[in-house]
């Protein structure tokens, strides 16, 4: 009879899902190996004044390295971590660092702007990522509004804690981004949340520059936005008419190919204006 149980336990699980779960280990393994060896780095992408020509951000993106060196973006191990949940350790490593190199700038006497970052729909799930990331920064030293997060609208109508998250982030000085704007979903709703300080207007979008419609749906997007005393950022630019354009929208900054690609840290510093 006891034989009859396990069998019934073991029909629970298919072959597929114990090679599945088997591959799982595997790369929670590979995972904390790549953490505890150094194996994730932080490329950071400058964000320009279209007015100045300044840099007056930037965004810290993710990079795995494999043991080849070969440098890996996160299209395709970020699904992987989501899954897994292990997403929620990289995005807190990611702002740790960003904290940090924030800090060594500081301390180098380089000019000072917000570096943002991104947090997962499942960062925004554990209930205490607010005060665990004003902690972080707390210790690190280094102040909340130089470390902006970076939220996908899909992420943020997703969650229905949004507008109490976003009110403990901004009760401990973190400045709020909507990403990937109009990728998708209800944008309406989005620019009524109330909960986001800047609107980061996803490259879909900025690919309708140069036809009619897309341009005046554009333009009234940034507009609106602007009306609702939201800053405007946009991603995803690569050629000069989308710069013309969106200069001539008052745009605030703009992010993209046009000015620079992601850059290892090192390359990027040397865009930092020494104070
Ligand atoms: P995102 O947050 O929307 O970041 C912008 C992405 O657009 C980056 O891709 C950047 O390289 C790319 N990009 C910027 N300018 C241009 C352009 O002119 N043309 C084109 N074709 N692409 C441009 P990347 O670095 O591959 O990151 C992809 C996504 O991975 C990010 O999109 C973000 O959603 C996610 N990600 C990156 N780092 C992290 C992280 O630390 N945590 C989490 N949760 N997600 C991250
Ligand atoms: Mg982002
Ligand atoms: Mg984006
Ligand atoms: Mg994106």
């Amino acid at each position: 009879q006891i034989k009859d149980r396990k069998d019934i336990s073991y029909q629970f699980y298919s072959h597929e899902d114990t090679i599945r779960m088997l591959e799982d280990k595997a790369m929670e393994d590979e995972f904390k190996h790549s953490l505890e060896n150094n194996c994730f780095e932080v490329w950071y992408q400058p964000k320009y004044d279209p007015e100045t020509e300044r840099m007056v951000g930037a965004e810290g993106l993710i990079r795995w390295r494999d043991e080849k060196g070969n440098v890996i973006p996160p299209g395709k191990f970020i699904p992987l971590f989501e899954r897994d949940g292990l997403i929620k350790v990289l995005d807190e490593y990611v702002f740790r660092k960003v904290c940090m190199q924030q800090l060594e700038w500081q301390k180098q006497g380089k000019e000072i702007i917000p570096v943002s970052i991104n947090l997962s729909r499942a960062s925004l799930y554990f209930d205490s990522v607010v005060s665990r990331y004003q902690q972080i920064a707390d210790e690190i030293g280094v102040k909340t509004h130089l470390v902006p997060i970076e939220i996908t609208e899909s992420a943020a109508i997703d969650n229905d804690n949004i507008k109490g998250l976003a009110d403990k982030f901004h009760d401990n000085g973190f400045p709020l981004l909507v990403d990937d704007f109009g990728s998708g979903y209800s944008s309406l709703a989005t620019l009524n949340m109330k909960c986001f300080d800047t609107l980061k207007i996803d490259k879909s979008l900025i690919d309708y520059i140069g036809d009619f419609s897309g341009e005046r749906l554009l333009e009234h997007t940034i507009l609106l936005a602007k009306e609702l005393g939201l800053c405007v950022t946009a991603e995803g630019v690569e050629r000069e008419e989308q710069v013309d354009f969106l200069k001539q929208m008052k745009c605030d900054s703009i992010q993209g190919y046009y000015y620079s690609r992601p850059l290892p840290k090192e390359e990027f510093e040397k865009l930092l204006l020494t104070a």
